[in-house]
């Protein structure tokens, strides 16, 4: 019996296990990553394609099952038991899986910040999510998700993949993607992109002038320029200003929580003090946006250039997001 509960649903049509496989672009000297092996399907051709299957599968019934089923494959086949959110990774250079959905958005986190010591990873996604991944700037899906995994990754749609191909079938459709880290990533704060990216995705269908004027917008990025103003000023006295900008450098990785505080209707937290005064801190953030041009601009038209020159302006006026 399969346990819901740990997303177990098997892919029982070998021929689309066949297609991912080949899809995946396998080496036969490649150490593989599998992800959630279940009953070993896939890890069956993967076994067939590469040189090692590493595989991290939850459930201890199924890690029986697999020792059982691949028995003369112990050399070539290693089984951890364990989960993969709380697992330290392996060597592997391709991960290929067909994971439980509740698990994709940390999992994929996981691997974005796993370096690029590994090829890609080709992994099975609900739809939806799947979409959000490879949708581009001005596409209905396009989303924090989205700008967030394509500055770490290039990511494409590889294959559609109807439910009824699994047993028991899921509620809904998924689709398989490829993920290939960047070698050269930009060089950002995770930190800062991830709190900066959360502003300006804070309404979808609001301007960057718009949501910039917003009050408690304008008092959070207040209260961490003053904090930075006060560790340089003190750093500045002790005559070591260099350290302490490095010393805000940075923290643990925020994982993504998708959509978890968009909002897309127009409810109004808006905006202006009331006072009619606009505050000095208020028009430095305004003036930002008007010099690189985005005050009438919208997040979810925006490519990730444009992003990463947007938090340049502001990190140069000295405003953090972290
Ligand atoms: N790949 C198999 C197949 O299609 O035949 C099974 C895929 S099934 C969707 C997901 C598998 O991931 C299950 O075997 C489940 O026990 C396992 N799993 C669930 N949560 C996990 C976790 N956090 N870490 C590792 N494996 C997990």
């Amino acid at each position: 019996s399969f346990h819901k509960s740990k997303g177990q649903h098997i892919l029982k049509n070998p021929l689309l296990v066949d297609s991912i496989v080949q899809k995946a672009g396998i080496k036969s000297t490649d150490v593989i990553l599998e992800i959630g092996p279940g009953t070993g399907n896939l890890t069956k051709k993967l076994l067939e394609a590469g040189k090692q299957v590493i595989a991290i599968e939850l459930d201890s019934r199924m890690v029986l099952e697999l020792q059982r089923r691949f028995q003369g494959f112990s050399n070539r086949l290693k089984v951890i038991q364990g989960d993969v959110l709380k697992t330290e990774l392996p060597h592997f250079d391709i991960c290929v899986a067909i994971i439980p959905y509740k698990i994709s958005s940390p999992l994929t986190f996981k691997l974005l910040f796993h370096g690029t010591s590994f090829r890609c990873a080709v992994i099975m996604y609900q739809r939806e999510f799947a979409m959000r991944l490879v949708a581009r700037p001005g596409e209905n899906l396009y989303c924090r998700l989205s700008v967030n995994t394509q500055l770490y990754a290039r990511v494409s749609h590889l294959l559609q993949v109807g439910k009824n191909n699994f047993c028991p079938p899921p509620k809904v459709d998924s689709s398989v993607v490829r993920i290939e880290p960047r070698k050269l990533g930009p060089q950002v704060n995770k930190k800062e992109w991830d709190g900066f990216l959360r502003v300006c995705f804070i309404r979808l269908n609001k301007t960057l002038g718009s949501i910039f004027k917003q009050k408690y917008v304008l008092l959070m990025l207040e209260k961490n320029f003053k904090t930075l103003q006060n560790v340089l000023g003190s750093f500045h006295n002790n005559g070591s200003i260099g350290e302490a900008a490095m010393d805000l450098g940075d923290h643990s990785i925020g994982i993504e929580d998708e959509h978890e505080n968009e909002m897309d209707d127009d409810d109004d937290m808006d905006m202006d003090d009331g006072e009619g005064k606009t505050s000095e801190f208020k028009e430095k953030v305004i003036n930002v946006l008007k010099e690189g041009g985005f005050e009438e601009k919208i997040a979810s038209k925006m490519s990730q250039q444009e992003f990463l020159y947007l938090l340049s302006l502001f990190n140069k006026s000295g405003i953090h997001f972290t």
